[in-house]
């Protein structure tokens, strides 16, 4: 089963994509997850995507293209995977449509989690993440213990990108480059529409019962 997670900054995409990868074993790939480790480590990428990200602008086309095909080249992903934060734009849609093609594969499913200006708001400017990807939030997804994290022990941060000022460049980037991946992928007829508004559980309940249909058809 290869499936993309697709929802404005903040509409829980990462959160959901955890609990799909315990599940249903699948591959979690995050962009954002990559690429700030490689600002981490100082690599040529994270040098050169640095000063977009903590803008909150999007990474040229061409970096993202080149990562992701490296990474779906990788052995993990040839029993499915799962995409979070890819494609962001029509181009990277096209250039992802044009990796599988040559391998063989397709997307089976756009999980497009929908959730209000007002709550993402609200979510981005709470959230905590870990170096380990997993993200929680100071009122609606507390970890255990204050500023660690549950999964690793790692110690919590706020990301640059997730102060005011970032925020609403986000969610502006986000109507004009990535919105317009909802109707690509409608007219594709695999796009599946999931309301974020709603807990955390109650979310991925209505995720499993999307993909029961797809892993159905996966062990067939
Ligand atoms: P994304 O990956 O789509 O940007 P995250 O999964 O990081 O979003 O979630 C953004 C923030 O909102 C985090 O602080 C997270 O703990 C919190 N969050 C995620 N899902 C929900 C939910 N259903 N209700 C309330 N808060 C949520
Ligand atoms: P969020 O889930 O909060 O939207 P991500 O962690 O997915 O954030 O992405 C953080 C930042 O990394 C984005 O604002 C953008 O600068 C960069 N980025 C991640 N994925 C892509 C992509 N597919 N194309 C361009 N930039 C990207
Ligand atoms: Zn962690």
């Amino acid at each position: 089963m290869n499936i993309i997670l697709l929802g404005p900054p903040g509409a829980g995409k990462g959160t959901q994509a955890k609990k799909i990868q315990e599940y249903y074993s699948l591959p979690h790939i995050s962009t954002g997850d990559i690429l700030r480790e490689n600002i981490n480590n100082n690599t040529g990428l994270g040098i050169k995507a640095k000063s977009y990200m903590s803008r909150g602008e999007l990474v040229p086309d061409e970096l993202l293209i080149t990562l992701i095909k490296d990474r779906l080249s990788k052995k993990d992903c040839d029993e499915g995977f799962m995409l979070d934060g890819y494609p962001r734009t029509i181009p990277q849609a096209d250039a992802l449509q044009m990796i599988l093609t040559e391998s063989g594969k397709k997307i089976d499913a756009v999980l497009n989690i929908s959730v209000d200006d007002n709550e993402l708001i609200k979510r981005l400017s709470g959230r905590r993440m870990c170096k380990c990807g997993a993200s929680f939030h100071v009122l609606f997804n507390s970890p255990e213990k204050e500023d660690v994290c549950d999964a690793c022990k790692g110690k919590l941060y706020q990301r640059e990108d997730d102060k005011p000022e970032a925020i609403s460049n986000r969610l502006n980037v986000y109507k004009k480059q990535t919105q317009p991946l909802i109707d690509y992928y409608d007219k594709k007829k695999i796009l599946r529409t999931i309301d974020g508004s709603k807990d955390i559980s109650q979310i991925f309940e209505e995720i499993k019962k999307v993909l029961e249909e797809y892993d159905k058809k996966d062990t067939k």
